[in-house]
C-alpha cells in the first residue's frame, strides 16, 4: 500500500520571529514519534551568510538560474524579498509528501499566499513576536546588524505582521517551549483531520463490517 500523502505546513514570521527554531524542534519531536517530516530547503539568489551551507540552509543560485527555474514552472511559489529572490521547489515538496512526510515551509507572506492558492489543504501558521521591544532585542542580540538595519527590519516586520489574519493559526512566540508545543499541537490536529484519517478509519470499520454482517 502506498503511504498516505503527507501534510504541508507553511510557517511564516517576520525576521527574528523564531520560526526556524520552532520548526526544527517540532520536527525533532515528530522524529521521536516516528513521524516522517521534511524541512523544505529553498533556492535563493541571496549570498550565503557566515556559517550557512549549500543544500542545508539554502540552495544558493544566481539570478539567471533562478529565472530559468521560474520559466520552467519549477517553483511551487517564489517571491522577491528585500532585493533577493526565494523559491520553493515543487518537485521536492511533491516527492516528500508522496512518500508520506509532512513538509514544512519556512517562507515569507507573499509565498504563503501563493501556496494557499495552489494547495488548499495546506495549513498556515503565523509566528508573532510578543512585542516590539522583544523583537528589537532579539534582532540586536544577534549582533549581526547595525541599529539602522535593525530599524529597517522592524518596519519590514510590521508590514508582514499585518498579514497574520490570512493564516489559519497564530502563535505568539513569547516562550520557546510553549511556541513549540503550539505548533506540535497544530501538526497533531492536522493528522486527526477526517480526510487524513479516512483510510485508516475505513480499515478499522472493515473488521466491524465483516463481524457485523447479518447472516
Ligand atoms: P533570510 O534571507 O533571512 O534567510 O530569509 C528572508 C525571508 O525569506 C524569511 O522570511 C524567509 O522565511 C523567507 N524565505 C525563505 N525561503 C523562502 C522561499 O522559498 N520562498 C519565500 N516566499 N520566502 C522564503
Amino acid at each position: 500500500m502506498s503511504p498516505r500523502l503527507g501534510g504541508l505546513f507553511i510557517v511564516a514570521s517576520p525576521s527574528g520571529g523564531g520560526k526556524t527554531t520552532i520548526i526544527r524542534e517540532v520536527m525533532a519531536a515528530m522524529a521521536e514519534r516516528g513521524w516522517p517530516s521534511h524541512f523544505s530547503v529553498s533556492h535563493t539568489t541571496r549570498a550565503p551568510r557566515e556559517g550557512e551551507r549549500e543544500g542545508v540552509d539554502y540552495h544558493f543560485v544566481d539570478r539567471s538560474t533562478f529565472q530559468t527555474m521560474v520559466t520552467r514552472g519549477e517553483f511551487l511559489e517564489w517571491a522577491e524579498y528585500v532585493g533577493n529572490l526565494y523559491g520553493t521547489s515543487r518537485a521536492t515538496v511533491d516527492a516528500q509528501r508522496a512518500g508520506g512526510a509532512d513538509v514544512f515551509l519556512d517562507i515569507e507572506v507573499q509565498g504563503a499566499e501563493q501556496v494557499r492558492a495552489h494547495v488548499p489543504e495546506a495549513v498556515s501558521v503565523f509566528v508573532l513576536p510578543p512585542s516590539l521591544a522583544v523583537l528589537r532585542q532579539r534582532l540586536a542580540g544577534r549582533g549581526k546588524d547595525a541599529p539602522a538595519v535593525i530599524e529597517k527590519r522592524i518596519h519590514i516586520a510590521f508590514r508582514e505582521m499585518t498579514h497574520y489574519v490570512e493564516f489559519d493559526y497564530v502563535i505568539i512566540n513569547d516562550r520557546l517551549d510553549e511556541a513549540v508545543q503550539a505548533l506540535d499541537a497544530i501538526v497533531v490536529a492536522a493528522h486527526c483531520r477526517t480526510a487524513r484519517r479516512a483510510a485508516l478509519a475505513e480499515r478499522i470499520l472493515d473488521d466491524f463490517r465483516a463481524a457485523c454482517t447479518e447472516a
